[in-house]
């Protein structure tokens, strides 16, 4: 099955599950609320702060190369060795070197979505080496042999019911377990994991230039124990996560908080700068950082798309967009999902297969009105489009019904004699539908806002 049939096919399962929709609503209602009372609570002037920061990030980009090179040769200074990684094959390959050089059986993870987008959980479990995903949301969606519903609660999707019932199956506690119980059942499982794995694959919030840091932002502490405590951290971060400067992170760890998740700061943030310096006691005797590029240079190269690789990976867009409210994290099947997925999927991967994404979009402008970093968010997916048609990906039919579209909304006289024309053959053209079509296609109103504009004027 195509990519785009499979979408629409899960789309539509999604959009009609109540249950679904509940769930979903309910996540979202409370993300809001959080949030818009966090906004004005700590930002004096929300407007100002993300403009700045869109600058900040912008003018980065302006001058990427000269960053990672600076990072680069500061935190190599300290120890730690970086790898240039190309593609997604490329990091897993760095990566199985790694693992040959260190004996690796067993590698603990913190959340990181770089390395969902190189599908290292499934390429670490192929060569049978144990995967201990140790971010509760990525957890559970492990145990239940699922991809991550959203880029920041990969878990968005799952009840407390539904959880208990997996933990009951798949690590044997309580069926009616309260919420705090199911907590301390995940950090009793994973607990010992720290200790006994050889590596500790993290992702990064931040690069900072200058400091040559890798900053690492969560709320269980659980990535802070997968850095420091085996005896190897391997870091795969996107070469878009730089930051200039130490003095950029009072905005961007506030701003990245209130966005994701409705916080002042989160609760851990980690700021690294190499392996275990031979003053300290703890901490991981080798350090990588592979730095990922996957599809970004072809991103920063291009003058209408560049902006998107201002991402901080908030999730806000996702939370906005009525769409992702609809259908849901997993109709995308992409790693990113929601608006920025859609932007930035057709170019990591391909346009042919993952452009009509774009029209998982109603334009209304949510997704860029909320985005931190003031991404085009909405202009991106049209452009997205127009990239799609140009390159003939539309198909022969949806071209005929644009221009026949187009045509008539060009005339006030054609659009009101093409309404007129469907009122008066709706009933002939609905008796000849297919009954699961007819159920889809709503009914012409009786009449149009024109009319009824006119006879509330009289
Ligand atoms: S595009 Fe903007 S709102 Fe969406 S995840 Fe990235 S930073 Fe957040």
């Amino acid at each position: 099955m195509s990519q785009l049939q499979s979408f629409l096919d899960n789309s539509e399962n999604k959009a009609l599950d109540e249950i679904h929709r509940k769930k979903i609503i309910k996540a979202v209602t409370s993300y809001d609320q959080t949030v818009i009372g966090m906004k004005s609570e700590q930002f004096k002037d929300w407007a100002h702060s993300r403009e700045v920061a869109g600058k900040i990030k912008q003018a980065t980009l302006d001058r990427l190369p000269d960053y990672l090179e600076e990072f680069e040769s500061k935190i190599q200074a300290r120890g730690a060795q970086v790898l240039w990684a190309e593609d997604a094959q490329a990091a897993r390959s760095f990566i199985d070197e790694i693992i040959a050089r260190h004996k690796v059986k067993q590698v603990v993870k913190s959340k990181s979505m770089t390395t969902e987008e190189i599908d290292l959980n499934e390429h670490l479990e192929e060569q049978d080496i144990e995967v201990f995903e140790s971010d509760l949301g990525e957890l559970i969606v492990q145990l239940a042999g699922e991809k991550p519903y959203h880029i920041v609660t990969p878990a968005m999707h799952k009840s407390k019911e539904e959880i208990a019932e997996l933990f009951n199956e798949k690590l044997n506690s309580d069926p009616d377990s309260t919420a705090e119980e199911l907590t301390m059942t995940a950090r009793a499982f994973l607990r010992n994991a720290y200790v006994t794995s050889q590596i500790g694959i993290t992702g990064a919030n931040f690069l900072i230039a200058d400091e040559g840091a890798v900053v690492m932002i969560e709320n269980e502490g659980n990535g802070r124990l997968s850095m420091a405590c085996p005896p190897v951290h391997v870091v795969v971060a996107g070469i878009e996560k730089m930051l200039p400067r130490l003095r950029d992170l009072p905005l961007f760890l506030p701003l990245l908080s209130t966005s994701g998740t409705g916080q002042e700061v989160t609760c851990y943030n980690s700021i690294i700068k190499g392996p275990k310096g031979e003053e300290e006691v703890d901490g991981p005797e080798h350090m990588y950082v592979i730095l990922l590029d996957n599809g970004r240079s072809e991103l920063f190269q291009d003058e209408e798309f560049q902006q998107a690789l201002r991402c901080i990976r908030c999730g806000a867009c996702l939370n906005a967009c009525p769409v992702y409210r609809t259908i849901g994290g997993h109709s995308y099947d992409t790693t990113y999902q929601g608006p920025i997925g859609s932007v930035i999927t057709p170019h990591l991967r391909d346009l042919a297969s993952f452009g009509h994404l774009a029209q998982a979009s109603s334009l209304c402008g949510a997704c860029t009105d909320v985005c931190p970093v003031k991404i085009d968010l909405h202009h991106l997916l049209l452009e997205n489009r127009w990239r799609s048609k140009k390159a003939g990906l539309s198909g022969i039919k949806w071209e005929l019904i644009l221009k026949i579209w187009a045509w008539v909304f060009k005339s006030r006289s054609r659009l009101n004699g093409m309404s007129k024309f469907i009122q008066l053959t709706q009933g002939l053209v609905r008796m000849l539908m297919p009954k699961s079509l007819r159920e889809k296609v709503p009914r012409r109103a009786k009449k149009s806002f024109g009319e009824l504009w006119k006879e509330r004027q009289q």
